[in-house]
């Protein structure tokens, strides 16, 4: 292999697009480059007639109707809206909401500023396989709860939290759900109105789509959800969400859809091998290397795995930047924090801040796989030969 090769193992932060889905796209930028909203000549006719052929894509992709999809910037803005949203329309009969610690950040830090305004939040513990307790959920519903926001897969280990059992659960109580389920959309069946979920957030650019465009699913038949728009100004989106429409973009991410759902079951099974592959590699031959999270419900294309003693920005430093993983999580990687997600999972700092994330997808190969396996091997022993603390592990006084 090439040594200036460069090797994408950071598919959870974001996917690059699909060749297919670029090409859909760029008629939308020259000559189709209307207004959807413009209903006085063929420009505009045909921007709506793109944005409603795509929203037919997003809505078979997760079996809803398309008058259920809302059109949105990503998954922060679709987070932002359901539970704003929801916390300002439902404001009359209740001002709790529940979530669970491991929530991405567009979750936790939504939550908030919800608290700020006057909600109620509490946040669920998960154990250490980042699982919730189905039975302190259940009471922790209360008289004021309007929403639970849980999401589906977690971003930073792959995690799948029990949706169908959930859903039950709101349904007894007669409260709203509400899951980010960015991860999971596009990889695995998702289809909410099967499992009792009433409004779901996902985005294009974690599906081969172009980034900057996502969706809401908000559920318009027993029960009706209504939400208090964020963005007003037009009345685009049912009033949901104002603004002139990205047209290319929401193109883009019709074809992702379509291409998500044709190809999913065999790209599941591909993928699966291979990050078990990695995984199996990296478990057996590096001593002291654990994985974390569940790895019975757990997304098919990532793996989390901790290096005791070994920081993981040193690893990173052994690869020459030709492999391109995630240490904590992307969007905090600017503080030096351990991630949230593996603290909340009972992990200590020590161990939190030597992880590392492998997240694999449609480009990935099992040549890059192979090649992975040898430089982390030979990372970790590299940093481990010249470590007094691993020295003093492997003596016992530590
Ligand atoms: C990436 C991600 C987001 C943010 O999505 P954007 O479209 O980048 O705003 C939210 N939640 C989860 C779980 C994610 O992985």
């Amino acid at each position: 292999m090439k040594k200036q090769q460069r090797i994408y193992l950071d598919y959870n932060a974001t996917t690059p697009c699909d060749p297919r889905v670029v090409d859909a796209m760029l008629p939308y930028f020259y000559e189709m480059a209307g207004n959807a909203a413009s209903r006085s000549h063929p420009f505009g006719w045909e921007a709506e007639e793109a944005v409603s052929n795509a929203r037919n894509q997003i809505a078979k992709l997760i079996d809803a109707e398309e008058r259920e999809i809302v059109f949105t910037s990503g998954a922060t803005e679709g987070n932002n809206l359901a539970l704003k949203g929801v916390f300002e329309m439902y404001r009359r009969k209740g001002n709790h909401i529940i979530t669970v610690e491991t929530e991405h950040k567009a979750v936790l830090d939504t939550c908030i500023q919800i608290e700020k305004r006057g909600g109620e939040v509490t946040y669920l513990k998960v154990d250490k396989d980042g699982l919730i307790n189905l039975e302190e959920l259940k009471s922790a519903i209360k008289d004021t709860t309007i929403l639970v926001s849980i999401m589906w897969a977690n971003n930073e280990t792959g995690v799948m939290q029990p949706m169908e059992e959930i859903g039950r659960i709101c349904e007894e109580k007669g409260v709203l759900f509400f899951s980010d389920a960015t991860q999971a959309v596009g990889k695995i069946t998702t289809h909410p109105k099967e499992l009792g979920i009433h409004l779901m957030a996902f985005t294009a650019h974690k599906m081969y789509g172009p980034k900057g465009v996502g969706a809401l699913f908000v559920n318009r038949k027993r029960p009706r959800v209504k939400l208090t728009s964020q963005i007003d100004g037009g009345g685009h989106e049912e009033g949901m969400r104002s603004g002139t429409l990205n047209v290319p973009g929401i193109v883009g991410f019709g074809k992702a859809a379509e291409i998500a759902q044709a190809e999913m079951e065999e790209e599941e099974i591909r993928l699966s091998e291979l990050r078990d592959k990695l995984e199996k590699a990296l478990v057996n031959e590096v001593e002291e290397c654990m994985v974390n999270g569940s790895t019975k419900y757990r997304m098919s294309q990532v793996t989390n795995l901790s290096f005791r003693h070994v920081d993981s920005e040193g690893l990173l430093m052994t690869f020459n930047q030709n492999i391109a993983v995630s240490t904590g999580s992307a969007c905090t990687s600017a503080s030096m924090d351990p991630s949230h997600v593996l603290t909340a999972m009972g992990l200590e700092d020590d161990l939190a801040k030597s992880s590392i994330r492998f997240s694999l997808g449609r480009f990935t190969t099992e040549e890059e796989i192979d090649f992975t396996i040898e430089k982390v091997i030979a990372g970790v022993q590299q940093l481990r030969a010249l470590s007094p603390v691993w020295e003093m592990f492997k003596e016992g006084l530590v």
